[in-house]
C-alpha cells in the first residue's frame, strides 16, 4: 500500500523533494562501497540491485537489469538503514506524567511526527519496547503516515509497585477499583501472580505485540521502585516466557541489577534491556545463555538540565544508573556480549532529536565498526527473534545481502572511520530507502 502511495505522492522533507517512484522499476546502485552490516571491510566499487522491496544482487561485477533506474553512488558508502533497538514512540510528550496529563490523540499525533523524523534521520526500523504503538505501525504500513518499520511490544507488563506502575501516590489500583488510566490506553499493564501475568502477555499479543516487554526490576522514571528492587518471581517469569513462546516469540525485560537479570534469564527471558548495574556474575550468565543485551548510552549522559523534570527520587536513580555505565561497557567488551543498539531517548522533541548521539556515546567505548554492527546486523538478529510473530519475515534486516529487505542508506564518506557522519545525517546521508522506496534523495 505504501508503495502505491509513494508512487503517486511527492514527499517534501527539509526542502528535499523525493520524486514519485515507479516501484515496479528495479533500482541499480552503481559506484558504491558497501558496508554490509557484518564485515569490517567494505566491498569496494560495488553495484547493488534492488528489485521490488528486496536486494536482488550485490556484486563488484557490472550488473544489468532491464528497465532499471540507475543511481550513481559517486563513491559513497552504501549501508543498511539504522535500526533502533529500544525506544517508545508513544511516549512522545514530556515524560514526567505522559499518560495522565495529555489528550491521547495529541500523544498519537506527536508520535507520528517523531516517526517521520526517525526515518528521515536514516533509521529505518524501530523496536518499540513499550507503549501502544500498534496503531502507528498500522498507519505507517497503510501509507497514511511516513515512518520506520515498527516492532511493537504493546503495553509493558509490570507488577504492583514496579517499574510499570506509573500511578501517582493517591491513584487507586486498576484491578481493585474502576480506575483505568494509563492502563486503559495500553501503555502499561499491572499484573501480579502467574495467572495475571499470563493473561497480560496474552492480551498484549492480542493487541498486536510481536515481542513482550516485562519489568523485572527498579527503573528510573517510576516513583515507588528503587533500582535495587527485584520484580517478579521465577513462577511469574515462567508464566510470561511460556505464554510468549506459545505464540512463537520471546520476552525482553527491563532490568538493572544482577538478581533481576539472572532470575529472568533462568526462567526463559532472552533479552535484557538496560542492565546498567550488572556485575561479572550477570555477565557470565548472559554469555553462557547467549543473551542479547540492549543497553543505552547517550540517555545516561544527558546534561543535568535535561533530567531536571524528574522527581527527586527519579533523579537520584538516574545518577545511580549513570555511575554503572563505564563498568557495564567494560563488561560487554570483556565478555564479548551480544550487544544491541538502542537509545531509550523519548519524551521531548529534543530527546528524540538526540538519538543519533548514541553513536557518539558508544564510540567512547567501541570502534566505529563495532558500533555500526550493533546498529545494523546485531539489531537485525534481535528483530528476527520475534520468530513466528516477525512482521517482516521475507528476508533479514540490518544487512546488505541478496534477499535482504531493501532498507538502504547512501552516506557521504566512510562511517567505518567514524560514525560522527551519521550524527550529521542531514548533510551526510544523501539517500534513504525503506522497503525499496526512496524517501530522501539529494543526488
Ligand atoms: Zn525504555
Amino acid at each position: 500500500m505504501l508503495r502505491q502511495v509513494c508512487a503517486t505522492l511527492c514527499l517534501v522533507w527539509a526542502s528535499v523533494v523525493v520524486h514519485a517512484q515507479d516501484t515496479t522499476m528495479p533500482i541499480l546502485f552503481t559506484n558504491v562501497h558497501v558496508f554490509d552490516g557484518v564485515n569490517e571491510e567494505r566491498i569496494e566499487n560495488a553495484n547493488v540491485l534492488v528489485v521490488g522491496n528486496l536486494i536482488a544482487q550485490v556484486s563488484t561485477e557490472p550488473l544489468a537489469a532491464a528497465n532499471a533506474r540507475i543511481i550513481d553512488g559517486g563513491g559513497r558508502t552504501l549501508m543498511p538503514g539504522i535500526i533502533e533497538a529500544h525506544n517508545h514512540l508513544m511516549l512522545s510528550v514530556d515524560s514526567s506524567s505522559w499518560f495522565n496529563t495529555h489528550d491521547v490523540f495529541y500523544i498519537a499525533s506527536a508520535a507520528a511526527g517523531e516517526a517521520e523524523k526517525y526515518l528521515m534521520r536514516g533509521w529505518t526500523t524501530v523496536r518499540d519496547i513499550g507503549g501502544p504503538a500498534e496503531g502507528l505501525r498500522r498507519a505507517i504500513e497503510d501509507g497514511r503516515v511516513i515512518g520506520p518499520r515498527i516492532y511493537n511490544s504493546g503495553p509493558v507488563i509490570g507488577q504492583t509497585s514496579g517499574h510499570g506502575d506509573f500511578r501517582n501516590y493517591n491513584d487507586p489500583h486498576p484491578n481493585m477499583v474502576e480506575y483505568k488510566q494509563p492502563f486503559y490506553q495500553h501503555f502499561s499493564f499491572i499484573a501480579d501472580g502467574p495467572a495475571e501475568v499470563s493473561r497480560a502477555v496474552r492480551e498484549s499479543l492480542r493487541l498486536g505485540a510481536v515481542q513482550i516487554k516485562v519489568m523485572a526490576g527498579g527503573g528510573v522514571s517510576s516513583i515507588t521502585d528503587p533500582l535495587y528492587t527485584v520484580q517478579y518471581s521465577p513462577e511469574e517469569f515462567r508464566a510470561a516466557t511460556e505464554a510468549a513462546a506459545d505464540y512463537g516469540t520471546y520476552v525482553a525485560v527491563h532490568a538493572y541489577n544482577d538478581t533481576s537479570i539472572i532470575r529472568a534469564i533462568e526462567n526463559g527471558v532472552k533479552v535484557i534491556e538496560h542492565g546498567t548495574l550488572m556485575t561479572e556474575d550477570a555477565a557470565k550468565v548472559m554469555r553462557k545463555n547467549d543473551i542479547v543485551l540492549s543497553p543505552s548510552c547517550q540517555v545516561l549522559q544527558l546534561p543535568e538540565e535535561a533530567v531536571a523534570f524528574l522527581s527527586p527520587s527519579s533523579r537520584e536513580k538516574f545518577f545511580e544508573a549513570k555511575e554503572g555505565l563505564d563498568n557495564q561497557m567494560r563488561l560487554i567488551k570483556e565478555y564479548d556480549l551480544k550487544t544491541a543498539f538502542g537509545t531509550d531517548l523519548f519524551g521531548t522533541p529534543e530527546n528524540f532529536a538526540s538519538t543519533p548521539k548514541e553513536f557518539t556515546c558508544r564510540e567512547q567505548y567501541f570502534s566505529p565498526f563495532e558500533v555500526l554492527r550493533q546498529a545494523t546486523s546485531v539489531n537485525g538478529e534481535l528483530l528476527a527473534m520475534t520468530g513466528k510473530r516477525n512482521p517482516y519475515p521475507e528476508g533479514p534486516l540490518g544487512v546488505i545481502e541478496e534477499g535482504a529487505y531493501a532498507d538502504i542508506l547512501l552516506v557521504e564518506g566512510n562511517p567505518l572511520e567514524g560514525t560522527a557522519i551519521l550524527v550529521d545525517y542531514e548533510n551526510s546521508i544523501d539517500l534513504i530507502m525503506k522497503d525499496g522506496v526512496i524517501y530522501k534523495n539529494t543526488l
